[in-house]
């Protein structure tokens, strides 16, 4: 990769600097794909020696500039419009264009989201610049190159690609949740935010969003903090009952393997590797799934992983914190009601401190 300075005879790009990251938010939360892109656009940004940016737009969005200060960024852009309540592609796209043209960042960042995708599809058909889509490694070339390195799988995923955008700025790229690392929230970090003005107004806008209406049975992977993740060992849909009582014993959601979605057990959106999604869970419970690569890539980030399989030699194993042996029909029961009990018992014990407080 060091040769691609002297290979291609780069044009001057020198007003562009800085990494930008797109705030993503639904109703002032941000998406944690949002904190995870400025973690790794820190990096990226370290490397280039220069600022790394942030843009948080939408309708009472103050708290995440601030947000992103503490995230790791030098600079927050803000533009807090009624415009700009919920997401439409024109007005934020908008938004983005004109930041763009000021700020000159040579990096920009999205999460790869429904939003993400919109959006930077948006911008990069109006400015002359590519789009890397969906990438799941980040590198930069240092100086004097300084070329955004997008990986990403090719080939119906059989092999890695990275995508360089030799000619023109910024470098675009949207990334998967749940594969970069956010940094630790630090409070006592100082940035610059910076307000900036909509360009639209109401009467500008074609389109109007008049409800959100959420999706029964709506699994939200990428959020959650405990996984509970079955595959081809339960050996039917009708197992992936015990797994939703564990997962709703613990407060989690239910995931699942290449092999349970393909067999039609589950269905897709509960899918975690490689054609699936990456999460990044406090807690992953990998029950009756061996670990083929595929899925592991999906899930080796989680912070704590569970096995639970009645091979002692499958893959899983070496990846796991815990490991339990045996079969799940006997495990998966028995731990749920172990947590339910000790549940019960919390619950119970503070129900006693509180009647013994007010007593
Ligand atoms: C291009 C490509 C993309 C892919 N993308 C994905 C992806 O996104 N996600 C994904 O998961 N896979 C993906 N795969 C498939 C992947 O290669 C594996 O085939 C798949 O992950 C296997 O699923 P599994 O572990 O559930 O099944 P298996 O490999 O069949 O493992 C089942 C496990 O269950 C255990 N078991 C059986 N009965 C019990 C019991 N009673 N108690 C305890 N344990 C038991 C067995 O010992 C075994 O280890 C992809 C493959 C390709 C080629």
């Amino acid at each position: 990769m060091s040769d691609i300075k002297e290979k291609d005879n780069l044009p001057d790009w020198s007003a562009y600097r800085g990494v930008l990251v797109f705030v993503e938010q639904r109703a002032g939360t941000a998406k944690s794909v949002s904190w995870q892109l400025l973690g790794e656009g820190r990096k990226l940004a370290d490397k280039l020696e220069a600022p790394l940016l942030a843009v948080a737009v939408g309708h009472g969005v103050g708290h995440l500039a601030q947000e992103a200060i503490y995230r790791g960024a030098d600079v927050a852009y803000l533009c807090d419009d009624p415009v700009l309540k919920d997401y439409r592609t024109r007005p934020y796209s908008r938004v983005m264009l004109q930041l763009i043209e000021d700020a000159k960042p040579e990096i920009v960042l999205f999460g790869a989201t429904a939003t993400g995708r919109d959006l930077a599809g948006a911008i990069a058909t109006h400015l002359p610049t590519g789009l890397t889509a969906d990438t799941t490694a980040l590198d930069v070339e240092p100086h004097p190159s300084r070329l955004l390195l997008a990986s990403r799988p090719a080939f119906s995923e059989k092999m890695m690609a990275t995508i360089l955008c030799k000619q023109y700025r910024p470098q675009m790229a949207t990334a998967r949740a749940g594969v970069f690392e956010a940094l630790p929230r630090d409070a006592s970090r100082q940035g610059e935010i910076v307000r900036i003005d909509c360009p639209l107004r109401e009467e500008d806008v074609a389109t109007q969003v008049l409800d959100f209406l959420e999706e029964s049975g709506h699994v939200n992977l990428e959020e959650a903090e405990i996984i509970v993740a079955g595959g081809r060992g339960l050996g039917g849909p009708e197992a992936f009952a015990l797994l939703k009582a564990l997962a709703d014993a613990l407060g989690g959601v239910v995931g699942a393997s290449r092999a349970a979605v393909d067999a039609g057990w589950i269905g897709h959106e509960h899918q975690v590797g490689q054609t699936g999604q990456t999460v990044r869970p406090k807690l992953y419970f990998a029950i009756g799934i061996s670990g083929a690569v595929q899925h592991t890539v999906g899930m080796a980030n989680a912070e704590t992983i569970v096995a639970i399989n009645k091979d002692e030699s499958a893959p899983i194993f070496q990846l796991a914190h815990y490991g339990i042996v045996g079969d799940l029909f006997k495990i998966v029961p028995a731990i749920t009601e172990e947590i339910r009990a000790r549940r019960g018992l919390a619950a119970e014990r503070s129900f006693e401190a509180k009647a013994s407080e007010s007593a």
